[in-house]
C-alpha cells in the first residue's frame, strides 16, 4: 500500500485516521520476507565499466547541484580489494574513473581516530567535534549543515543510506544532538528539517511503542503524511514514485542490502530523478544537494568479513555509477565520493595473483581516506584536505556565504 500525496483529501484523512487510531492493518507493517538465497560471496550483480578510461572532466564553472557519496569505513585498500575481486588488478571501479582525486584527513576533536558521528559532523557542518556528537560542537552549540544551508537557499535536499536513516552519517547532515544514540530524536529532526527525500531503514524510530521505539507517542509517519510527504515501505512503491517529498523506510532497523529490499543504486536513481525533476514540491526550479551513504562497508569491515566488505563496496560503487551517469547527462552536477574513516586496518597481501585480505583491527583506524570528484568545481577537491574543508568548498562553489556557522538565525532554524 502506498500513500500518494495528491490523492483526494478523504483518502488522506482515512489514512491519517487509521494511523492515529493505531489500527493500521497488520499486513501494512510487514516487510516482504528476505530472499533465502543470500550469499555475500556472490558479486554477479556487479558489472564493471565498459570503458576503463577516466571520465573527461567538465570545465571549471560552478555546479548547480551536488551529489555527495560517502562510503562508511571505505579507505584506499577497501577500494583496491574490491577492484581486484571485481574487475582485476588493471581494471577500474566506477569511482576510479572520476578525473579528480585526493586524500582526506579524518581525526576528530577529541580523538585521532574518529567515529562516524564526528566525521559526519565534519563533512556536513565543517567543524571538528568530539566522537559521538551529531551536528554540534564539543560545547554543545548546533552548527548548520551544508544540507540545511542548501535547504535555506531553496534547494531540494535528500539523504539516502542503507543503515537506519537516523544513523550517524545521515544524521550529521540534518540533526543536532549530543549523542548518535538518540535516533528517536534524530528521526524527528530529519522530518522537521524538511529534507525532501529520506530513503533508508530505521522505521522503528518513527513509530511509537510497542511497534516502534518511540516513547513520546509520536507517530512520525503520520506526521510526515500530514506534512505532505508520501511514505513508501518497499521496492515496488519506490519504483512507482513520480514526485516528492517522500519518506522511504525499507526496514525496521538496518536494511539487509538483499532483495526484495531496494538496492542502494535503485534508491540513488529514484532520489536523483525526483530531486532533479521539475515540479511544484519544495522548489519549482530545482537545484539539489543529496548525500548518499554506503553504510555497511563499515560494518562488514568491523566484522573483518572480507567477502561482505567487497560486496558492500561494490553496491556502493553502483550508486556512484548512477550519480555519474546523471552528472554526465546533466553537466551542471558536481559528484564527490569520499569516506568518513578507515575501518578494519585492512591490508592486501597476495597468494600469487590472488588478493588476500589481512585485517589489523576490528575498529576504525586513523589513516587518510580517498576523495574522488567529477563535474563543475571538481578540481577544488584535488590534493590533500581536512574533512572539514569538504563542505566549506561545496558552500563556496554553491555561492553560500556565512558557512560554517553556528545555527543562530531563526530563518535557518525554520528552513523551508
Ligand atoms: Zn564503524
Amino acid at each position: 500500500m502506498m500513500y500518494p500525496k495528491k490523492c483526494c483529501s478523504a483518502v488522506v484523512l482515512l489514512i491519517i485516521t487509521v494511523f492515529m487510531g493505531g489500527v493500521l492493518p497488520a499486513h501494512a507493517w510487514d516487510y516482504p520476507k528476505p530472499d533465502p538465497e543470500q550469499d555475500v560471496k556472490d558479486i554477479s550483480f556487479y558489472r564493471g565499466p565498459d570503458d576503463n578510461n577516466k571520465i573527461t572532466n567538465i570545465g571549471a564553472s560552478r555546479p548547480a547541484n551536488v551529489i555527495l557519496l560517502i562510503g562508511d569505513g571505505m579507505s584506499f585498500n577497501h577500494v583496491a580489494l574490491a577492484r581486484h575481486r571485481a574487475v582485476g588488478a588493471d581494471g577500474r571501479l566506477y569511482m576510479e574513473r572520476m578525473p579528480v582525486t585526493g586524500m582526506v584527513r579524518t581525526y576528530s576533536a577529541d580523538r585521532l581516530v574518529t567515529d562516524s558521528a564526528a566525521a559526519a559532523t565534519a563533512l556536513a557542518c565543517g567543524i571538528k567535534t568530539n566522537n559521538g556528537r551529531i551536528g554540534t560542537a564539543p560545547d554543545g552549540t548546533p552548527w548548520i549543515s551544508i544540507l540545511e544551508k542548501a535547504n535555506a537557499k531553496g534547494f531540494r535536499t535528500g539523504l539516502v543510506a542503507t543503515s537506519s536513516i537516523s544513523h550517524a552519517t545521515p544524521a550529521g547532515f540534518a540533526a543536532h544532538v549530543e549523542s548518535r544514540d538518540m535516533q528517536v530524536e534524530i528521526a524527528a529532526q530529519l522530518l522537521e528539517r524538511r529534507v525532501g527525500i529520506l530513503f533508508g531503514g530505521g522505521r522503528k524510530f518513527w513509530v511509537p511503542t510497542p511497534r516502534g521505539e518511540r516513547k513520546d507517542n509520536r507517530n512520525l509517519i503520520e506526521e510526515a503524511l500530514g506534512a505532505g510527504y508520501q511514505v513508501v515501505l518497499n521496492r515496488e512503491q519506490l519504483s512507482r514514485l513520480s514526485d516528492g517529498p517522500v519518506v522511504g523506510l525499507f526496514a525496521d532497523d538496518r536494511m539487509t542490502t538483499f532483495a526484495p529490499e531496494p538496492m542502494l543504486d535503485e534508491m540513488t536513481r529514484v532520489a536523483i530523478g525526483l530531486l532533479s525533476k521539475k515540479g511544484d514540491w519544495f522548489a519549482p526550479k530545482p537545484r539539489f544537494f543529496v548525500m548518499i551513504e554506503g553504510s555497511q562497508i563499515d560494518w562488514a569491515a568491523h566484522a573483518n568479513a572480507t567477502d561482505n566488505t567487497i560486496r558492500q563496496t561494490l553496491l556502493f560503487d553502483l550508486a556512484v555509477k548512477e550519480a555519474l551517469e546523471f552528472a554526465e547527462r546533466d553537466k551542471t552536477t558536481l559528484v564527490i565520493v569520499t569516506a568518513d574513516h578507515e575501518t578494519g586496518g585492512l591490508l592486501i597481501k597476495a597468494d600469487k595473483r590472488e588478493p588476500v585480505a589481512e585485517w589489523h583491527s576490528t575498529d576504525h583506524t586513523g589513516g587518510d581516506v580517498p576523495i574522488f570528484a567529477y563535474g563543475p568545481g571538481s578540481t577544488f577537491f584535488s590534493g590533500t584536505h581536512d574533512n572539514t574543508q569538504i563542505p566549506k568548498r561545496i558552500a563556496r562553489l554553491l555561492g553560500f556565504d556565512d558557512f560554517p556557522a553556528p545555527m543562530k538565525a531563526a530563518s535557518e532554524q525554520t528552513v523551508k
